[in-house]
C-alpha cells in the first residue's frame, strides 16, 4: 500500500502523530508521555488503520534508551550515587522483594508454575528508568535530593535485574549453562564489577581525553558524533562484552563524563536526538497494546496494576520514609517507582523463552506496564502540586516515624543556612568571615563530613521537615537564607520558619520567575533568582569592557 520504506513511514507517522497528540496534550495540560504512548496506540497493530513496523520500533526504542540514560549520567556524579546509597541500596532490594512476593502470589492466584511466579513477581518489581527520567526531566527533578534518590534506587534494580537476568536460565535450567547458582551469580556480578572498574579506570580517562580532543578541531559535527559515540558505544559494549544492560551502560558513560567541565556542551549536544528517541521508545510501548487483552482477564490485570503501582509505590514509600525521608520526598520517590517498563518487557520475554510463562502472562505484564506509565504522569504532578501543602507547619498533623532526634542548637543571634552547595557555600564562608555565628542544615552525607571537618555547626536532614528546621532555633536565630535549588522545597521551608518566627529576615534563592512569586507568598523578606542576577552580571562586564574600548 505504501510505497516507502518501513522506517520511513514508520518515522513520518510516528512523529507526525505523536507531535499532533503531544501539542493536544500540551493543550489539555496532560503529560507528553500519555500522548506518545497513544501515538503508539494509533499506529500499532491491534487498532485499525495503518500499522507501523512493530519490530523496528522496538530497535529505535532501544537507541532512545541510551541516549535518555547517557543524559541522566551526565546530570550524576560519583558523589550524588554515593550520596544516595544508604537509602538506595536497602530500599530497592527490598522493594523489589517485597514486590516479587506479591507479583508471585498474582501469578499462583492465576494458576500459573512456580517459574513463572518467579519471573511474573521480578517482572513486576523494576521500575521503567526511561519513564521515570522523562517524568524528572519533565518537571527539573533531575537535580533534587529526591531525584537522585530514585535514580539511585532505580541503578540497583537495574544491577539486580542484570543479575536476575543472567541467574534465571540458569534457576530454571532450561538453557544449559553448565553452570551452578553460585558460579552463575559471581560470573554475572563479576562482569557488573569488571564493566564498572574499567568504566571508572579507563573510561574516566579516555572519554574526556577523546572528546577534549575532538573539541579543540573546532567543529560541531565532529563534536556530535563523538559524543554520540561514546554513548552508543560504551552502552553496546556493555551489553554485549558485559552483559551489563544497556540503559546501565550509558548511565556510567554519561557519568564518567559527568566529572568533566565538557559534559554540560555534551548533553546539549545530545538533546535534540535524545528527545526524538525517546518518543520513540513510549510509542512502541504503546504499540504492544491490544484492548482485547484488558478484557480476557479483567482479574489478574487489576492485581497485578494493583502490585505494580500499589506494592512498588507503597514499598518505596514507606521503605524511604523509615530510610529518613520527609513525607513529601518518600511520596514523590514512591509515585516515581510506582511503574514498570522496559526492564519487565526483557524478563518477561525472557520467561516465554524458557518456556515458563505463556504469552496472556506476557500480554498482562505490558498491560499493566501501559496502564502504570499511563496514569503515573498524572499522579506525579498530583503529588508535586501538592508538594507544598504536604508537610505542615505544625507537628503531629502527620505521622512522624520515630527516628533520629534532633537536638535543639544552643546558637543564637546566629544565621542559618540551607543547602551548602554552590551557593552556600560562598555565602557561608563569607558571613564567617563577617563575624557570623552559622548553622548549617544540609542533607548530604559528604557536604555534612566536610562541615564537620571545618568545624561549622551542622543539623543534618532536610530542611523542609519541620522537627530538622526546629532544631536550628528560628526564635534565637536573626538570619535565615535558603539556599538550596528547589524553590517550591524552598518555600515550605520559609513557610514553616515564617511562622515559627514573624520578624526574622528571610533570603531565598530561585530560578524561575514563578518560584520567586511562590517565596514571596510565603514570607522571604528577599529572593535573589540566581539566572537573573547572572544576566545582570554579564551585562555589566559588557559594558565595562565598552567603557574600556572607548577610554583607550
Ligand atoms: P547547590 O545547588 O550546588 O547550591 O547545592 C544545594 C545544596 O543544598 C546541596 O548540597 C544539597 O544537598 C542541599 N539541599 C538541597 N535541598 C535541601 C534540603 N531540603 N535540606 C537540606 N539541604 C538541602
Amino acid at each position: 500500500m505504501l510505497s516507502q520504506s518501513p522506517l520511513t513511514v514508520m518515522l513520518v507517522a510516528g512523529f507526525g502523530l505523536a507531535f499532533v497528540l503531544g501539542t493536544l496534550a500540551h493543550r489539555f495540560r496532560i503529560s507528553p508521555i500519555v500522548a506518545y504512548v497513544m501515538a503508539g496506540v494509533v499506529v500499532g497493530p491491534f487498532t485499525p488503520g495503518l500499522v507501523a513496523d512493530q519490530r523496528l520500533a522496538e530497535q529505535l526504542a532501544d537507541v532512545g534508551v541510551i541516549l535518555l540514560m547517557f543524559g541522566v549520567g551526565l546530570h550524576f556524579t560519583l558523589k550524588d550515587l554515593n550520596a544516595v546509597r544508604a537509602v538506595a541500596i536497602p530500599g530497592a532490594i527490598i522493594q523489589m522483594f517485597l514486590a516479587t512476593l506479591l507479583g508471585g502470589a498474582v501469578a499462583i492466584a492465576a494458576g500459573w508454575g512456580n517459574g513463572a511466579a518467579l519471573i511474573y513477581g521480578l517482572a513486576l518489581s523494576v521500575g521503567s528508568t526511561v519513564v521515570v527520567t522523562r517524568s524528572l526531566q519533565n518537571r527539573h527533578l533531575m537535580d533534587t535530593a529526591r531525584g537522585h534518590v530514585i535514580v539511585g534506587w532505580l541503578v540497583v534494580q537495574d544491577i539486580v535485574t542484570v543479575a536476575a537476568l543472567v541467574l534465571l536460565p540458569a534457576a530454571i535450567g532450561r538453557e544449559q549453562s553448565g553452570m551452578g547458582l553460585t558460579d552463575a551469580l559471581v560470573f554475572a556480578l563479576g562482569k557488573v564489577a569488571i564493566f564498572i572498574a574499567t568504566m571508572l579506570l579507563v573510561g574516566k580517562r579516555a572519554i574526556p581525553w577523546i572528546l577534549h580532543y575532538v573539541a579543540h578541531t573546532g567543529s560541531r559535527e565532529l563534536f556530535r558524533l563523538a559524543v554520540l559515540s561514546v554513548a552508543l558505544g560504551v552502552a553496546f559494549a556493555a551489553a554485549d562484552l558485559f552483559g551489563v544492560s544497556i540503559a546501565l551502560g550509558a548511565f556510567f558513560a554519561g557519568m564518567v563524563l559527568s566529572e568533566s567541565q565538557l559534559s554540560q556542551r555534551a548533553a546539549e549536544e545530545t538533546l535534540p536526538l535524545r528527545d526524538a528517541f525517546a518518543v520513540l521508545f513510549f510509542m512502541s510501548v504503546g504499540m504492544l497494546f491490544d484492548p482485547a487483552m484488558i478484557l480476557s482477564n479483567p482479574g489478574t490485570l487489576a492485581m497485578t496494576v494493583a502490585v505494580v503501582m500499589l506494592g512498588n509505590g507503597g514499598a518505596a514509600y514507606v521503605l524511604s520514609r523509615s530510610l529518613g525521608h520527609g513525607h513529601a520526598d518518600a511520596l514523590s520517590i514512591g509515585v516515581g517507582l510506582a511503574q514498570v517498563g522496559e526492564f519487565s518487557f526483557v524478563l518477561a520475554a525472557l520467561g516465554v523463552g524458557l518456556g515458563v510463562l505463556d504469552e496472556i502472562a506476557r500480554n498482562i505484564i505490558l498491560g499493566a506496564s501501559i496502564i502504570s506509565i499511563f496514569l503515573n504522569p498524572f499522579i506525579f504532578t498530583a503529588v508535586e502540586s501538592m508538594r507544598p501543602r504536604l508537610e505542615p507547619p505544625t507537628p503531629g498533623e502527620l505521622p512522624v516515624i520515630p527516628k533520629t532526634v534532633y537536638k535543639l542548637t544552643d546558637a543564637a543571634d546566629h544565621a542559618i543556612l540551607v543547602g551548602y552547595g554552590r551557593v552556600g557555600r560562598l555565602l557561608g564562608e563569607n558571613l564567617k568571615q563577617d563575624g557570623w555565628k552559622l548553622v548549617v542544615i544540609e542533607n548530604a552525607e559528604d557536604v555534612v563530613e566536610n562541615l564537620r571537618a571545618e568545624g561549622i555547626e551542622v543539623i543534618v536532614g532536610n530542611a523542609a521537615e519541620d522537627r530538622v528546621l526546629k532544631a536550628a532555633n528560628l526564635p534565637g536565630a536573626r538570619l535565615l537564607a535558603v539556599a538550596i535549588p528547589d524553590g517550591f522545597e524552598a518555600g515550605q521551608i520559609v513557610h514553616q520558619a515564617r511562622a515559627a518566627n514573624a520578624v526574622l529576615p528571610i533570603i531565598a534563592r530561585a530560578h524561575f520567575d514563578a518560584e520567586v512569586e511562590h517565596l514571596r507568598s510565603h514570607g522571604a523578606n528577599v529572593i535573589v533568582m540566581g539566572e537573573r542576577e547572572i544576566a545582570k552580571a554579564m551585562l555589566e562586564h559588557a559594558r565595562s569592557t565598552e567603557h574600556a574600548r572607548a577610554m583607550s
